[in-house]
């Protein structure tokens, strides 16, 4: 039977329809919750991005300052810049915008913003709070990995996953949230693939999430049946959008998948907002 498909914008609604309850509450007590976002150079797809960010955040009544800096900015800038952000009372959220230049170290700037400021869970702070199992403001992208999961409805405890893909921001924390749930987490990367194994972890996943950046990379048939499957993949493909699971063929073997686009990146702003909502919270305290 094909599988259900997980609808990711209409899940992502619903998260939005609560923040902006929350955002009017949080008025009512004087807090304004906000995103401070820091954009470098004029990289045209962060343009994109940028002004989809604003929208996403105007629409849910979070207030959005956006800081652009030329693209020869130097770290220390940088640097004193976001410790004005951090100081700021009036700023809940901040988020830099990536990729940036050469001259810049992305890591250690993250790393420079408050954890309770940190929009995008990446500061190592954030990431060491999912490795305790108590996320404050985790990686957004693994946080929608684990809504969309959820939305399911299963019981995760002793479940069996897999996540191919073991990025600092996405594979690695959604592993560590499987874990927290007491899921058998296996972890599949590039050397995987090199040693022709992929086929056999993937087959076993009740449990699967595709975080790679190749189209098709996991074929339908791998995909074991009545399997959940979250597609985290962004590829462009003959000038579509496309993910890293093999989407018609492994419809008809999993119970439920997250489509591309659609799915994962629709959650994804979702929970970048949310962080910003929490954020405005833990300062409040
Ligand atoms: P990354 O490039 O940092 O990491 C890629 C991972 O894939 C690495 O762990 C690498 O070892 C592994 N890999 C590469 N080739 C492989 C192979 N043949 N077999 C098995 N593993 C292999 O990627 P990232 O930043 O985690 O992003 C992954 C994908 O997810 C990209 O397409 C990105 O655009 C997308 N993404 C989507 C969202 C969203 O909101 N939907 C958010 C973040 C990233």
């Amino acid at each position: 039977m094909a599988a259900q498909i997980i609808d990711g914008k209409r899940i992502a609604g619903k998260i939005k329809e609560r923040l902006i309850k929350e955002i009017e509450e949080l008025k009512k007590q004087g807090i304004t919750a906000s995103l401070s976002a820091i954009q470098v150079g004029d990289d045209p797809g962060t343009g994109v991005y940028v002004r989809a960010q604003q929208r996403s955040c105007e629409k849910i009544g979070l207030d959005y300052k956006l800081h652009q800096f030329k693209k020869d900015v130097s770290q220390k800038e940088l640097r004193d810049f976001i410790a004005r952000l951090n100081e700021d009372t009036g700023v809940s959220g901040i988020i830099l915008q990536m990729p940036l230049p050469s001259q810049l170290d992305g890591r250690i700037l993250q790393g420079m913003i408050d954890p309770k400021k940190d929009a995008e869970g990446v500061s190592p702070a954030n990431m060491g709070m999912v490795v305790y199992g108590k996320p404050l403001l985790a990686p957004c992208t693994a946080m929608a990995v684990m809504e969309l999961i959820n939305s399911v409805g299963v019981k995760l405890y002793g479940k069996e996953a897999v996540v191919v893909g073991h990025s600092d921001i996405v594979g690695k924390p959604t592993a560590l949230l499987l874990l927290d749930k007491f899921v058998t987490t296996s972890v599949c990367h590039i050397a995987t693939g090199e040693r022709g194994t992929l086929p056999q972890y993937v087959s076993q996943a009740e449990i699967l999430i595709v975080a790679v950046g190749k189209a098709n990379l996991v074929k339908g048939e791998w995909v074991k049946e009545g399997a959940i499957v979250i597609d985290v993949g962004i590829n462009r493909v003959e000038g579509k959008i496309v993910g890293d699971v093999e989407f018609e063929v492994a419809k008809e073997r999993a119970s439920h998948i997250t489509p591309v686009p659609g799915g994962v990146g629709a959650v994804t702003t979702a929970m970048l907002l949310k962080n910003c909502v929490q954020a405005a919270k833990l300062q409040s305290k």
